[in-house]
């Protein structure tokens, strides 16, 4: 998400006042942060990052410093308090009036903030989608009603507001104009989507829309990230069912597998819950694989309880996952519980937990060598003696090398995995898949 917001931020401020993006800091006119604030860690990194920054101000004092995302709607007029010489503090959903709040610094010469949730405002204001390769993240909804114990989302990017489903559309089609062949649906909950339908009435709901997107002529693959188990819906297993577009990979994080701390974290659904789900996903789509979010060392968190996480990981053989330390976020209620579990004991059961799932992750890789895998070609990994080592991914979202055209770059090719390793893999190229696609 904040991928994607940084890259409408780069957008709009291209389009409004011819703003380049530059590696170097010290030739930057405006030096943005665009924060997150999911775990302590990150919040601290702003601080160090700003105390760099400040040096640079210090020798050009038009220098103007902004901080937008997360932090800034979580800290507010606070970051002032740690950090004077920031000149702009901007929430994740005030960034279309980025522009406007640029202008005031330059003539106030005073610092702005803007930490204000209108309502999903600023997709109207955002400037004309520009493909950057052939995947594109296209933002569907914003936002979390769901209030888990532990997480700060819904304090910091508000409630869930969903995108009207033409504007979605209407994006998608004019990234498939320019050649975008994936398309990667965006959202705190997306399967929490309820958007509008302007011309029709009525709402869409998340499996509608997958539908739709993949009627759109030249959308090949979707992907989604994020959903939530309590909206995973049978009408959304069925679009597994009929979609081929659709991958067959899907991220539905778990968080833990002991009901007991389900209950505490506020997740609404119990282990059997989420089992049954992965069992109708199964019988829709045998082949899909299945990937999830985990935190360990939650308040509370008993061996036993890691254990029935562990028994889980087994169980559904999850497939490349993102595992946390539990982290205390302000205002939360989970910020509030007693947590007895060391630093040390948290810290090996997250080694625990990413171990199973690299050995998971591995094997599934290693059942991919000799199989014929259809990618889509992103581009150069490296080149020498005018060979292409182009690189793409699989449906289940592994890097696969290979020797390759420069022509083939943006279209889908068949290659065959001759090699596995831990971060990628290598393929020889069987055909071109091109036009063929669709007829899975
Ligand atoms: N829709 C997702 C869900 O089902 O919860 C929300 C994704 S959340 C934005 C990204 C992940 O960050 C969560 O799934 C969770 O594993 C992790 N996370 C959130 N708050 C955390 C915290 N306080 N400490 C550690 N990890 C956290």
């Amino acid at each position: 998400m904040n991928h994607y917001d940084s890259s409408k931020i780069a957008d709009l401020l291209d389009s409004t006042h011819g703003y380049k993006l530059t590696d170097i800091a010290e030739e930057a006119d405006i030096l943005l942060l665009n924060t997150c604030s999911i775990r302590d860690k990150v919040q601290e990194k702003v601080f160090h990052q700003l105390g760099r920054w400040r040096i640079l101000k210090n020798n050009n004092p038009n220098l103007i410093i902004v901080v937008g995302g997360c932090v800034a709607s979580q800290e507010g007029s606070r970051i002032l308090d740690r950090a004077n010489y920031v000149d702009i503090i901007f929430g994740p959903q005030t960034l279309h009036r980025l522009p406007d709040m640029i202008n005031k610094v330059r003539i106030n010469r005073s610092p702005v903030i803007d930490i204000s949730f209108p309502e999903i405002e600023k997709f109207d204001h955002l400037p004309e989608p520009r493909a950057n390769g052939p995947t594109a993240f296209v933002s569907i909804m914003e936002g979390c009603n769901k209030y888990c114990s532990f997480c700060i989302v819904p304090y910091t990017r508000g409630d869930e507001v969903s995108r009207p489903c033409e504007d979605i559309l209407l994006e998608i089609k004019k990234l498939a104009e320019q050649n975008v062949r994936e398309i990667h649906l965006l959202g705190h909950n997306v399967n929490a989507y309820r958007g509008i339908r302007r011309k029709q009435g009525g709402i869409c709901t998340f499996s509608e829309l997958i539908r739709l997107v993949a009627a759109i002529s030249g959308i090949d693959r979707i992907r989604f990230t994020t959903s939530h188990p309590i909206e995973f819906t049978d009408d959304l297993i069925d679009v597994y069912r009929d979609t081929p577009e659709l991958v067959s990979f899907v991220h539905l994080p778990v968080q833990s597998g002991s009901d007991r701390i389900l209950n505490l974290m506020k997740r609404a659904y119990t282990v059997v819950e989420y089992k049954s789900i992965i069992r109708k996903l199964y019988n829709a789509r045998p082949s899909i694989q299945i990937s999830s979010d985990f935190i360990v060392g939650f308040p509370g968190e008993t061996q036993e309880d890691f254990d029935k996480t562990m028994n889980l990981i087994s169980e559904i053989n999850f497939d490349i996952s993102f595992s946390f330390i539990y982290s205390a976020r302000p205002g939360t209620p989970a910020a509030k519980m007693i947590d007895l579990v060391s630093n040390e004991e948290k810290k090996h059961r997250l080694y625990i937990l990413q171990k199973q799932i690299s050995q998971q992750v591995m094997q599934f890789s290693r059942s991919m060598q000799g199989t014929v895998q259809r990618i889509l070609v992103e581009g150069i990994s490296r080149s020498k003696d005018n060979i292409m080592n182009l690189s793409g991914r699989t449906e289940n979202n592994r890097v696969v090398n290979f020797l390759g055209k420069l022509d083939m770059i943006g279209k889908f090719v068949d290659v065959e995995i001759i090699d596995v390793y831990s971060n990628s893999l290598r393929g020889v190229l069987i055909s071109s898949a091109e036009n063929k696609i669709l007829s899975a």
